[in-house]
């Protein structure tokens, strides 16, 4: 579904990405770990389209989009659920939904509402849906925000640190959400920090270090390397 093929992006003499080259089969969940400044959320504002890359190419469905927008990608298949939720504080839950169904699938705000309605249940917002979306608390955000990246008719769901900040109760509630999402067929790539809730969902995990994939297998084979459990060393294992 994605491929990157030597994804390079340098800020002046810092290589944030380098080299990066990735395959992601349709279905996988692809979760990214790696310490503070490695290039993370670079590396997902490249695939997404905010940033464009030095050199290498990025392809969505076997087509080219390196050169393209991020709306044109949008509209191609990324859906994205940013860390602080992207939405207005004074739309309704479903009001927010058929905005971000409209805008990023270029169809009408009748067309969309039974698929928004759709995504409501699939995402637990459904009681939440004429409650104005700066009245909810931040699971309910959470939820929202990845309901927005869903309305939006992806193909490919990428998500930043959406579990950071919960409870544990609520970091389980949302994770089993995610889950569900996985199952149902959908292709995502996941950075984030909370380590457990992100190997409880992904079958394949990568770990970026200075910009470079320095680890790619199984959550459980990853975690156990030696790379990781320096980096991790007293965080969290
Ligand atoms: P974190 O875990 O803290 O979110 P990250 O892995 O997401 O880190 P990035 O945000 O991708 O890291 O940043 C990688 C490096 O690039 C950092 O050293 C950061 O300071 C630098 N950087 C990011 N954006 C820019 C920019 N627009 N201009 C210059 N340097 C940048
Ligand atoms: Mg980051």
């Amino acid at each position: 579904l994605l491929s990157l093929e030597g994804v390079t992006k340098r800020f002046g003499s810092l290589v944030v990405a380098d080299a990066v080259t990735l395959d992601l089969p349709r279905g996988q969940a692809l979760g990214i770990i790696g310490p503070n400044g490695a290039g993370k959320s670079t590396l997902l504002n490249l695939i997404a389209g905010n940033l464009a890359p030095d050199q290498g190419q990025i392809r969505l469905n076997g087509r080219d989009v390196t050169g393209t927008s991020l709306t044109q990608r949008c509209r191609m298949g990324m859906g994205r659920a940013f860390q602080i939720p992207q939405t207005f504080s004074q739309l309704t839950v479903f009001e927010t939904l058929l905005v971000a169904a409209s805008q990023g699938r270029g169809i009408s705000e009748s067309e969309a509402a039974e698929d928004c309605v759709s995504i409501l249940e699939r995402t637990g917002l459904l009681d939440r849906a004429n409650q104005v979306s700066g009245s909810l608390n931040l699971l309910q955000r959470k939820r929202l925000e990845l309901a927005r990246a869903l309305a939006t008719g992806p193909d490919l769901l990428l998500l930043d640190e959406i579990a950071g900040g919960l409870t544990e109760a609520e970091c389980t509630s949302l994770v089993a959400t995610i889950k569900e999402l996985h199952s149902g067929g959908t292709t995502i790539v996941w950075i984030e920090h909370v380590l457990h809730a992100l190997n409880s969902v992904v079958e394949r995990l990568i770990v970026l270090d200075f910009g470079r994939v320095i680890q790619d297998g199984t959550p459980d084979t990853v975690m156990a390397s030696r790379e990781v459990q320096e980096i991790y060393l007293g965080i969290e294992a």
